[in-house]
């Protein structure tokens, strides 16, 4: 008998028919002797229109009150399984956020959970119950609903399965799993059967947008094991078979998985790239130059500096690409004072990443992505690197065919 959560996001909630085959999944796994606890997001859709909605009567719409509204499509889907659950002689109990409690900072919008408490959950356990709890939600200090950030029911559950040491925390969802691409850019893209956390984190934070990035954070600070999985089968699909499927998201050290040195590439179409030329190379270049930037709160990726030639260097980082013309406006606020001979900006480049844990024990890896890209005659206008990622900077006209590349290069498409 295991403690297992199950997650399912918005598509597998979105019709009452779909909630009644979730409620088949979970008895099956409750017939088998396991502890359920179950986190649904909100239906498909149901988050926006809730926020829409709110956007109607105000157009800057009060944060506190946002989550008010923002957080009830999870509530209404934690009532429905329940009563699915009830309607096929399952003991079931929902509880919204606050119930629990799961207890969060005041960032509304944007909450952080700061602690659960899992005693009232484990006594309906105890009694044979399935506890469904709301995703998304939490409660401050002083009471107030808060909401955990889009997509935040991911969070939600990998918080829970460790806050309750459960054994695993399955993600229910309309993909199969994480491949080693996009499926739409490489049609040999394969899925992975497991992933360290580390690689998870650079694909998730990279865009591959499986997951909630901080659910991943989670899973790993708390070493909870995470699958992610589709809840698009059969619901009574065999259980050993569906314990199996999809990705494990796992531990370097217990990766008795499938050892290859990359395990994905990931990409980036929202990237613009700023150059400041000819400024003055002396210290505080830097900070003089993003300081305003960050003030700005404009994130800023990759960075480069050039050898200074005659005590002059250009300067060269990317922002999303949303924030590009903001970026632009505030350098050419402060060109003067930085002493900066111009400002020039791409907007049309793209970043690629190749991931994977095995980049510590193997060398060679930086020189094939270079020679591979080099082949299709591909520039690369900027690079960086992590112990476990490489990432270069090119135009985005040449993305797909990197990415194919790459994917070809690295032998990806093979188990
Ligand atoms: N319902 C929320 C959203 O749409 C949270 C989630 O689905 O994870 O962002
Ligand atoms: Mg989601």
């Amino acid at each position: 008998m295991a403690l297992i959560v199950h997650k399912y996001g918005g598509t597998s909630m979105g019709s009452t028919d779909r909630i009644k085959n979730v409620a088949r999944r979970v008895a099956k796994w409750h017939d088998a002797g396991h502890r359920i606890v179950v986190v649904p997001s909100a239906m498909s859709g149901e988050t926006n229109r809730l926020i829409a909605l709110a956007k109607e009567v105000q157009a800057q719409p009060d944060p506190r009150e946002l989550d008010m509204i923002a957080s009830t499509g999870e509530q209404v889907s934690v009532g429905l399984l329940s009563m699915a659950l009830q309607a096929i002689g399952k003991k079931a109990i929902g509880y919204a956020g606050w119930q629990v409690a799961i207890k969060t900072d005041s960032a509304y919008t944007k909450a952080r959970i700061q602690s659960i408490d899992s005693d009232k959950v484990n006594r309906d356990l105890d009694e044979g119950k399935i506890v469904i709890i709301t995703g998304f939600q939490g409660v401050d200090d002083e009471d107030n609903i808060t909401t955990l950030g889009r997509g935040g029911s991911d969070t939600s559950a990998v918080a829970i399965a460790a806050a309750m040491q459960a054994d695993e925390c399955l993600i229910f969802t309309d993909v199969d799993g994480v491949y080693t691409t996009d499926p739409r850019v490489v049609s040999e893209a394969r899925r992975l059967k497991a992933i360290t956390f580390e690689e998870m984190l650079e694909l998730a934070s990279l865009g591959s947008k499986v997951l909630q990035t901080r659910s991943v954070e989670f899973a790993g600070n708390y070493r909870v094991p995470t699958r992610v999985l589709s809840s698009l089968t059969d619901p009574m699909l065999d259980l050993e078979v569906e314990a199996n499927s999809g990705t494990l998201i796992s531990f370097e050290e217990d990766k008795n998985m499938e050892q290859a040195v990359i395990s994905g590439i990931a990409f980036n179409r929202d990237e613009a790239k700023i150059t400041v030329l000819g400024v003055p190379d002396r210290p505080g270049v830097a900070y003089h130059i993003l300081g305003p930037v960050a003030d700005a709160n404009i994130e800023v990726d990759m960075i480069i500096q050039n050898q200074s030639v005659d005590g002059k260097t250009d300067f060269t980082f990317t922002v999303p690409r949303n924030d590009f013309q903001r970026a632009l406006d505030v350098l050419n606020g402060s060109k003067d004072a930085l002493g900066a001979a111009s400002i020039a900006g791409d907007a049309k480049v793209s970043k690629i990443s190749v991931v994977g844990v095995g980049m510590r024990s193997h060398v060679g890896v930086a020189s094939k992505m270079f020679r591979t890209l080099s082949e299709e005659g591909i520039n690369i206008m900027m690079i960086s690197t992590s112990e476990i990622k490489i990432s270069v900077l090119i135009d985005e006209k040449y993305m797909e065919l990197a990415v194919r590349a790459l994917h070809k290069a690295f032998e990806l498409e093979k188990a």
